[in-house]
């Protein structure tokens, strides 16, 4: 019986520490009027209505510092410090996400397709992606809007486990 019972929290404990680091995201299916209280009026045209902030406009442009960029909405780290880098666009750049995080979508508001991308957790809209990145990483530009993201510096990250 004792013998049983090991097995059993053995099992037990292989299963649940494999079903943790399988990283599958569940969705926030929170509606448009639950993004709506919780997010200011810029965010929410970015965020839920796919709108682009002007460019120059958000800090973090200037941001360096070590950490992580999270979507604006539910929080899900999208992209690592590693990956930021200076475009010349007036947008924060990146040339990779974390792997997973985002989903993209073909976008025809202009009279030219665009790949749209956003939060794999809630959808939220966060930019789109362009083929003049930085060669040397494979040659994509995350172009991003700075209202869509809060940045997560590298000591509060540790702070929060
Ligand atoms: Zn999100």
């Amino acid at each position: 019986m004792k013998y049983s019972i090991t097995i059993l929290i053995m099992f037990l404990f292989v299963f649940s520490t494999s079903y943790a680091n399988h990283g599958e995201i569940i969705k926030d299916t929170r509606s448009n009027e639950e993004w709506a209280r919780i997010l200011t009026t810029d965010q929410y045209e970015i965020l839920r209505n796919d709108g682009t902030e002007p460019s120059y406009s958000s800090p973090l442009n200037d941001e360096k510092r070590q950490g992580v960029f999270a979507c604006a909405a539910c929080g899900l780290a999208l992209f690592d410090s590693n990956t930021k880098y200076d475009s010349k666009t007036g947008w924060p750049s990146f040339w990779q996400p974390i792997k997973g995080h985002i989903e993209t979508k073909t976008d025809w508001k202009l009279f030219y397709p665009r790949t749209e991308y956003h939060c794999a957790r809630c959808g939220s809209h966060q930019g789109h992606i362009f083929e003049d990145g930085p060669p040397e990483h494979g040659g994509k530009r995350y172009c991003n809007n700075g209202l869509a993201l809060n940045f997560i510096p590298e000591h509060e990250k540790k702070k929060e486990r």
